[in-house]
């Protein structure tokens, strides 16, 4: 209380200084106050911190300026250590604010509840939940669809809803279509007749294991559902119209060389294709110019 009272004191001394622009006696002050311990309390109560910086800047004195200096120094190390304990706290109350503890435990309890639900409610075992219809004629092509995704044990071993899973295809189908109509059986047919293909178990095992998704199986294209075997079938027919496409464009070559093996005549014409990669020899293509005998060479 009293060295408030008497920083107050030397405050008021060193504005008197200021105002009257005379710095005589100012060194005592400042030691004065240099040898007090003054706090960041006394600093904000006098606001001496000001009336010294007023001398330092009006003072042309080199030991008064150097001195307030130092002061001034000392006194903003309080204040950039209240300042730092401020930040600490602030940071800290950010950190872990009471509001946000408050949100968090909400949004737990808020979950809870909900959790007990999924296996309480028998429908939620699959997911999507199952697609229910009354329309007579969906529900019927549902059966066939599920009725062919059980054509052999597959769906058992893979343990597959099949039912779930016809609804769910015949569900995107519907959406796709947007109706009952020619197209809508059109392409459940589709569906069914390949999934019960024997010589495509791939597919439909694909279906089951759900590699193939009910919505991508909804709108595949009879190629793209095709069998191994046929995909290799069509891939070499297109391959064969590749190649008839590269005879008839480069014309051919006229030649005796070869003997057709269908009508034994030498009237033939020849065409040297690059099948496989560049650096493989080329593959020469004869067609026979009397009855159409096809065949290759090397
Ligand atoms: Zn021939």
């Amino acid at each position: 209380m009293g060295k408030e009272e008497e920083i107050a004191r030397i405050a008021r001394r060193l504005d008197k200084m200021v105002t009257k622009k005379s710095a005589e006696g100012a060194m005592d002050l400042l030691r004065e106050l240099k040898a007090m311990p003054v706090t960041l309390h006394l600093l904000q109560s006098t606001r001496v911190g000001m009336s010294v910086n007023a001398l330092r800047k009006q003072s042309s004195d080199e030991e008064v300026t150097t001195l307030a200096k130092s002061l001034i120094k000392s006194w903003k190390k309080l204040l950039d250590a209240s300042d730092a304990k401020a930040g600490e706290q602030r940071s800290a109350s950010l950190a872990s604010p009471p509001s946000k503890d408050t949100s968090e435990a909400k949004v737990h309890s808020r979950k809870r509840p909900e959790l007990p639900k999924t296996p309480s409610t028998p429908r939620m075992t699959t997911f999507p939940p199952t697609p229910v219809t009354c329309d007579a004629v969906r529900n019927k092509c549902r059966e066939m669809l599920a009725a062919a995704l059980q054509t052999d044990d597959d769906h058992v071993a893979i343990g597959a809803d099949c039912e779930h899973l016809s609804a769910q295809i015949e569900e995107c189908i519907f959406r796709d279509v947007g109706s009952t109509d020619v197209k809508y059986k059109n392409r459940v047919r589709s569906r069914i007749s390949n999934l019960k293909d024997a010589k495509n178990p791939g597919l439909r095992r694909s279906v089951l294991r759900g590699a193939i998704a009910p919505q991508r199986i909804a709108e595949m294209t009879s190629e793209e559902m095709a069998s191994d075997e046929l995909k290799e079938i069509r891939k070499a027919m297109t391959r064969e119209a590749i190649r008839e496409h590269q005879m008839a464009r480069a014309g051919g070559t006229h030649t005796d060389l070869f003997t057709c093996g269908r009508c034994k005549r030498k009237s033939c014409t020849y065409t040297q294709v690059q099948t496989r990669s560049s650096d493989e020899p080329m593959t020469t293509f004869v067609v026979c110019n009397e009855c159409g005998n096809r065949w290759k060479v090397g």
